[in-house]
């Protein structure tokens, strides 16, 4: 059966719930997410979110100057201040709606610090912050009439028509198409398409693939941040985030020798940005001859350090080792991309009616490497801009004119063993510093995998379309990476 709306939202992470909230209650609106409401890389963000709320200790000109330190001043500077000077509205909105951020003893908003920036400016709630705003958007669209939520939906083809989109998504067992005139892609990043990465399973570049099939714009795929405290989990084990706030609360980096070492790389030391700190911890590994890194906050009161950081405390004990004691074993991991789907400062992309936000899309704000806790601010931004623009064309209740073209539904499935050949050529090839020698070999093997995908010989399933996702974004990286692409600004 098809279904038709006037805006179909593809994912609910803090963008996607975000712009839902800010549509007017007179559109028709789907939102889709391809497995639980609470899977994204919002629900997983820790440190919190940077805004100027306390001008007097801090303004716009700082935030942006810190900005443009950490973004290599290659940052769209009309983006920025958007950002800047718009992003301190959306996050006082959030505390009208519920969201308990951290406060002091005298009822004072917390601040805290993390690399890069100058000043105290980053709201949080413990260190899972973005669990704490998921949950109470998720409750607010909840509430909206209007707002049709359907969760384990997975939209798995996109087609521009004449008046509007066709998308097919796939629920309980079944494709059906359902079209609208706007779509909103609010679906993440890419971390899946690395072998370690902070992110998500539903981090698989879906949206961005959509949208470059469909002929738009995509920008600087190949700028990846790699975090560089993530714990080193034994081979294969999944890694989690040891946060910035971590390192911003004064825990110390340590070499295989127990000794610091970042004094030999960048005066700010711990609180460089995170791609100088990554750059410094494959040096020193390089000078040591090991991949041994720690982070210690040991030194820390106990109470203070189980009261901050609840989650990262149980999560590294559950990994035997107990924050207030030892040091934690660390190393770099694929974390956030600050390319994606081009937009400009309403969201829109280069074709007519379809919107980007949050991961997914390419504002410009971060320039070469995101500064810490911008990204949360980003997606709330961009996405209640990306409302405005349509609610100030979209025509309620329009029915489409045209239909959707079948999609190939029957088919062999698969190879296995795909996903990881990809993320074994990222990670070797790809990684934190740039290797354009190795980017066009592993380009090469990505295409392979990609053109065999496009051959038309696979059934269209949810897996056929993340292993698809994870092809194309890895070629296009590669592609840029190796200078064979002109995306890259
Ligand atoms: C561990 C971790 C910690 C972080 N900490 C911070 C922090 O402290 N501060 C900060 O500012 N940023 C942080 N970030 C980054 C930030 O969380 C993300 O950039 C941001 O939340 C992305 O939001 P989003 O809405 O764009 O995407 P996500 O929150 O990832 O949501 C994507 C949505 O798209 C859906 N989706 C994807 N593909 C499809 C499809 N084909 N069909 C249907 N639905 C689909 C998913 O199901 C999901 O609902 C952190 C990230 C990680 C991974």
């Amino acid at each position: 059966m098809k279904k038709q709306y006037d805006v179909i939202i593809a994912g609910a992470g803090v963008a996607g719930l975000y712009a839902a909230l800010n549509l007017p209650g007179s559109l028709r609106v789907l939102m889709v997410c391809k497995r639980e409401l609470t899977l994204s890389n919002s629900a997983l963000a820790q440190g919190g979110v940077a805004a100027v709320v306390d001008t007097t200790h801090d303004n716009y000109k700082l935030h942006i100057a810190d900005t443009l330190i950490a973004g290599g001043y290659k940052n769209n500077l009309a983006a920025l201040e958007v950002l800047v000077k718009e992003g301190p509205g959306d996050v006082l909105h959030l505390l009208s709606l519920g969201v308990d951020f951290d406060e002091d003893s005298s009822g004072n908003i917390q601040m805290t610090l993390e690399g890069g920036h100058s000043r105290r400016r980053i709201l949080h709630h413990k260190d899972n912050t973005g669990w704490e705003i998921v949950n109470k958007l998720i409750e607010r669209v909840k509430a909206l009439p209007n707002v049709d939520i359907h969760e384990n939906a997975q939209l798995c083809s996109l087609q521009k028509a004449a008046d509007g989109f066709w998308g097919f998504l796939f629920e309980k067992g079944e494709m059906a198409p359902v079209f609208a005139p706007y779509v909103i892609l609010a679906t993440g990043g890419i971390g899946r398409v690395y072998q370690y990465t902070t992110n998500s399973a539903i981090a698989t570049g879906d949206g961005i693939t959509f949208a470059s099939d469909m002929g738009a714009r995509i920008k600087n795929l190949s700028l990846v941040q790699f975090h560089p405290t993530v714990f080193a989990t034994a081979p294969g084990g999944e890694r989690f985030l040891i946060s910035e706030a971590v390192r911003g609360e004064g825990a110390v980096l340590l070499n295989c020798d127990g000794e610091r070492f970042m004094h030999r790389y960048d005066e700010r030391e711990e609180l460089a940005p995170r791609d100088v700190v990554s750059g410094a911890i494959m040096q020193e590994a390089r000078r040591t001859g090991s991949d041994k890194f720690y982070l210690n906050i040991s030194f820390k009161d106990t109470d203070y350090l189980k009261n901050r950081f609840p989650n990262i405390y149980a999560r590294c004990l559950q990994e035997g080792v107990d924050i207030t004691r030892d040091k934690i074993p660390i190393f770099p991991c694929q974390h956030y991309l600050m390319g994606g789907i081009d937009v400009d400062l309403h969201s829109k992309t280069t074709i007519d009616g379809l919107y980007a936000c949050g991961e997914c899309s390419h504002t410009g704000v971060h320039g070469l490497n995101r500064l810490a806790s911008n990204s949360l601010l980003e997606a709330l931004v961009f996405s209640r801009r990306a409302a405005a623009d349509i609610a100030r064309q979209a025509k309620p209740g329009y029915q489409p004119m045209s239909e959707p073209s079948p999609i190939r539904t029957e088919g062999i499935p698969i190879p296995s063993g795909l996903r990881t050949e990809i993320r074994d050529i990222m990670q070797s090839c790809h990684f934190v510093v740039p290797n354009p020698a190795a980017a066009r070999e592993g380009l090469g093997r990505v295409e392979r995998i990609r053109g065999m995908l496009s051959s038309g010989s696979f059934a269209v399933t949810p897996e056929y379309v993340e292993v698809k996702s994870l092809a194309t974004v890895a070629s296009i990286i590669l592609r840029e990476a190796s200078g064979q692409e002109e995306n890259r600004s």
